[in-house]
């Protein structure tokens, strides 16, 4: 393999580009001091070899938790609908709405336990690749970028392209097919001593098309959108350590802009989430691993997505003919919408019920709803 011979800016002792710390001056070589001082105190040995796939794994199992901490313990093998849509899936709906933190939570997030293990053993095979190739913070941004990107990709496919508004996707695959095409660009630019990794790659990205297509229930969209992302950055990032410690320092302050617009965007979760939780007394959504139903849910017309959408319709009439019973009205069918995302007339009465009160900016989410509800459907 070539390695580029450089030397350290501070003091010219010869670096290469996997040294972290100058061997002679120990002047921090990938970054801001501040990322030389977490990264040296806070890591554990095994990872500092790789340790933006490292912050990576250990960012998604976090969340992972996070979302069993809410779910319930149930729920660390695999999640409902309704917990999936409370803890941030990229939710199309709930985008037409507003809720654009939901493109970075998607990614975060991930459906069930096998879903996280295959993800992270991706990332932890990708990732290091990746590191070696371009280092760790073009890994983090080609990451971070791609699953974002790979979540709007499949939002604008499948909801604005084919119309799919009850379109849901979670899971950091998205970054990992962006890794995997980075990874196969930033191969190839290498040369000879890139070739084997090149055709892993290329094998890698040939299954995920077979699979994707083969298998029910894969956001191709999402695959691919953040394939093409990942090999569009690698395509225009340099090789290899970026070549001063200015750019260096650049780079760790996009990567501290992207953590900070994730952490933004959990914190939006959350604040979400309050008040309704990310559990429901009588789910009627099924919980499956792989092919196997784990949990059917409560049969549909006793399950709580049900009983919240008539509670919602009900007092809904009584708010027509008695203005006492417009705020009730209003709380029960805000609750609907939450409880059964994918049911028309909570959209509908909430409309409503905020014009009746006159508050149209309130109406206005819902009505840009029911303006692209499917017309053929039920
Ligand atoms: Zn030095």
């Amino acid at each position: 393999m070539p390695s580029e011979v450089q030397t350290c800016p501070k003091c010219g002792a010869m670096i290469t580009p996997n040294l972290v710390r100058c061997r002679q001056c120990k002047t921090y070589l990938h970054g801001t001091k501040l990322e030389g001082a977490l990264l040296d105190g806070l890591l554990p040995d095994a990872f500092k070899a790789s340790p933006g796939t490292a912050l990576m794994v250990v960012t998604l199992f976090l969340y992972y938790v996070l979302m069993v901490m809410f779910a319930g313990p149930s729920s660390a093998l695999a999640m409902s609908a309704y917990a999936l849509h409370q803890l941030g899936a990229t939710s199309s709906i709930a985008i037409i709405q507003g809720e654009y933190w939901r493109f970075a939570t998607g990614m975060l997030g991930h459906g069930g336990i096998i879903h996280l293990v295959f993800n992270l053993y991706a990332l932890t095979i990708v990732g290091p690749l990746i590191e070696e190739l371009y280092d760790r913070k073009k890994m983090l941004v080609i990451f971070i970028v791609g699953g974002v990107l790979s979540m709007v990709v499949s939002h604008v496919w499948n909801a604005d392209i084919w119309g799919s508004i009850g379109h849901m996707t979670i899971g950091s695959s998205g970054g990992v097919c962006a890794l995997i095409g980075a990874c196969l660009i930033g191969a190839r630019r290498r040369g000879s001593g890139g070739q084997e990794v090149a055709q892993v790659m290329l094998r890698w990205s040939a299954y995920m098309v077979l699979f994707g297509l083969a298998v029910s229930g894969i956001d191709n969209a999402a695959h691919v959108g953040g394939w093409v992302v990942g090999a569009g950055l690698a395509a225009v990032m340099p090789l290899g350590l970026n070549a001063t410690v200015a750019v260096n320092r650049i780079y760790s302050l996009v990567i501290f802009g992207l953590l900070g617009g994730l952490v933004a965007s959990v914190v939006m979760m959350l604040v979400a989430l309050d008040g309704y939780g990310a559990q429901l007394a009588h789910d009627g959504g099924a919980r499956r691993i792989l092919f196997f139903t784990i949990d059917p849910g409560t049969p549909r017309n006793r399950s709580s997505q049900v009983l919240a959408v008539q509670k919602c319709q009900g007092l809904y009439l009584e708010a027509i003919s008695e203005a006492e019973k417009v705020a009730p009205a209003t709380e029960a069918c805000e609750r609907a919408r939450r409880v059964a995302p994918r049911y028309r007339r909570p959209y509908e009465t909430l409309a409503d019920l905020y014009e009746l009160q006159g508050q149209p900016d309130k109406a206005k989410p819902f009505v840009r709803v029911l303006a692209r509800w499917p017309t053929v459907r039920r």
